[in-house]
């Protein structure tokens, strides 16, 4: 596919309804990850910045309609927002292809209409939702009223930058409170439009604000630390939470936190194998294996074990690596310098380790223009125990290892030998082992016999050290609303 020369970008900070450049006089540069290229130049937002994000966000909360608009209006206008997303879903994903390096199909067949979804959803949602009622005695009658909780921040990671983002910002919105929102500073564009997408469906100035920059020191922290900041939802690296948690100490923030995950994906010898191979590639290497969900331990019953990976290695080697804006690539690029050090560092402590390489490893073998881009082959590795360290870190890449076990017992002890517990999978034709497996995998969802299916209304968040809080349906509700009690003598 040939390439095309991008133009390169100037990004702002959007701010009570407004593109506005940082004061900071600072700019730091993204790059495209599949060529290396220079795609943004993006300004950092100084503290003063944040805090008239801050404060737009304050004033819109306390003095503008938004917070106390009928609610059929407010969800009408976060739905207008689902609709300007799909309009403008070849453009968004087009950017977040060139962002993310995830392959552009995957963006417009999916995470666009899906960010669309959760603002449709919450919409819907919150629109519908009631409350309850608790009489006493027939002389006094109790209601709930679920009111906004204020300005929330919302500070996003760059693995699914725009869909991520929604899935916080639907629920904030419909329940009205007002946002300022920041993105990964690796992948600022898609979200960026956000304040303008806002706008244009009509949402007041002020509402939806967005602040670019770093974490340290930077955007992040000025946003954990702000005294006008009322609640803080986060996806990311739980290190990064456990920073966020002591930062917003101090103005005791509401945290929910969407962090890590080492998922174990189990086979058992009487899964359908061929459903169970194609699902775990996808859960092992989409999106270059930088999903929070991966697939990333598979652990396979020894009867099948052999035949199992003779089947992963076949299946990997059919994926097509190449330029994400190419609509038959499979698999793109790392997100950049960085992380593909950290990633292909992990290659060493594999092979230090004793893990086998069946399949991958290596730099693939690309096209003139994709030189300079972050590429690793899908890979495997096999005989490997929980114990190494490629088992028990979060590598956030296309790497995934493949442990053996005898019993079911065992696969449970060994799925649980992690400090993470977002997710898990189990693939297995007998229904009882199904429903027992399940219950005792410590996580906050599990997939039997599918992967990466999402209904909206389902709590979704983690268990140990891969989350605090859920989000999702009623449970968003929940933490972007107070409740309040009202009680009525009869
Ligand atoms: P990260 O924690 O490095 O960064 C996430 C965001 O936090 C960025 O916007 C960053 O600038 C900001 N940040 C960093 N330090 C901060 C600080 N001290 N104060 C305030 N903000 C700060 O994460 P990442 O590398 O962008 O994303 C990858 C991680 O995200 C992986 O661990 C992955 O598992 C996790 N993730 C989890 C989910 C989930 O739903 N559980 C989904 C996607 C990604």
């Amino acid at each position: 596919m040939p390439q095309t020369k991008v133009d390169v970008r100037e990004v702002k900070l959007y701010i009570n309804g407004q593109y506005v450049d940082a004061t900071s006089n600072r700019l730091f540069d993204v790059h495209d990850p599949s060529t290396g290229e220079l795609i943004a130049r993006v300004h950092e937002a100084s503290e003063a910045d944040v805090h008239d994000a801050v404060m737009a966000a304050r004033r819109a909360f306390e003095e503008s309609e938004w917070r106390t608009m009928p609610v059929k209006q407010r969800c009408a206008l976060v739905r207008r927002m689902g609709d300007i997303m799909i309009e403008r879903k070849e453009e968004l994903a087009r950017l977040e292809a060139l962002d993310v390096g995830k392959p552009y199909r995957d963006a417009l067949e999916h995470e666009i209409p899906r960010a669309a979804n959760n603002m449709k959803f919450f919409a819907d949602f919150i629109e519908q939702h009631g409350s309850e009622a608790f009489p006493v005695d027939d002389q006094f009658l109790n209601y709930t009223l679920y009111e906004p909780v204020g300005v929330a921040g919302l500070i996003t990671p760059w693995n699914l930058p725009f869909m991520l983002t929604t899935w916080k910002l639907g629920p904030c919105l419909a329940t009205g409170n007002t946002a300022v929102i920041k993105p990964a500073e690796l992948t600022p564009l898609t979200v960026s439009l956000l304040g303008e997408i806002a706008k244009e469906a009509g949402i007041p100035d002020g509402v939806v604000n967005v602040v670019q920059g770093f974490g340290p020191r930077s955007a992040g922290e000025f946003m954990t630390t702000h005294p006008e900041i009322d609640l803080i939802t986060f996806t990311g690296e739980t290190a990064t939470g456990k920073a966020i948690m002591k930062a917003g100490s101090d103005t005791l923030k509401r945290v929910s936190f969407e962090m890590g995950g080492k998922a174990a994906n189990i086979v058992f010898a009487d899964a359908d194998l061929d459903q169970a191979v194609s699902t775990s590639i996808r859960a092992a290497f989409m999106n270059a294996g930088q999903v929070c969900l991966a697939g990333s331990r598979l652990l396979v019953q020894r009867d099948i074990y052999n035949t199992f990976v003779d089947k992963l290695v076949e299946a990997a080697s059919r994926l097509k690596i190449g330029d994400p804006q190419d609509p038959t690539t499979n698999l793109g690029p790392l997100i950049g310098e960085e992380h593909y050090r950290k990633v292909t560092g992990y290659l060493e402590v594999a092979a230090q380790d004793g893990a086998v390489l069946a399949y991958g490893g290596r730099r693939p073998e690309l096209p003139e223009h994709l030189q300079n881009g972050y590429y690793l082959e899908p890979t495997i590795y096999t005989h490997v125990s929980n114990q190494m360290r490629v088992c028990r870190e979060e590598i956030f890449g296309p790497v995934v290892v493949v442990v053996p076990f005898d019993t079911e017992e065992e696969a449970i002890q060994i799925a649980n030998d992690t400090e993470y517990g977002l997710n898990g999978m189990l693939w297995t034709s007998d229904v009882k082992r199904a429903h027992r497996v399940a219950a005792k995998i410590r996580a906050g969802t599990i997939w039997v016999n599918c992967w990466f299916v999402r209904d909206l209304r389902a709590p979704f968040g983690g268990f140990k050290k891969s989350g605090i809080g859920r989000e999702g349906g009623k449970f968003s509700l929940e933490f972007f609303t107070e409740a309040k009690n009202v009680c009525v003598s009869l």
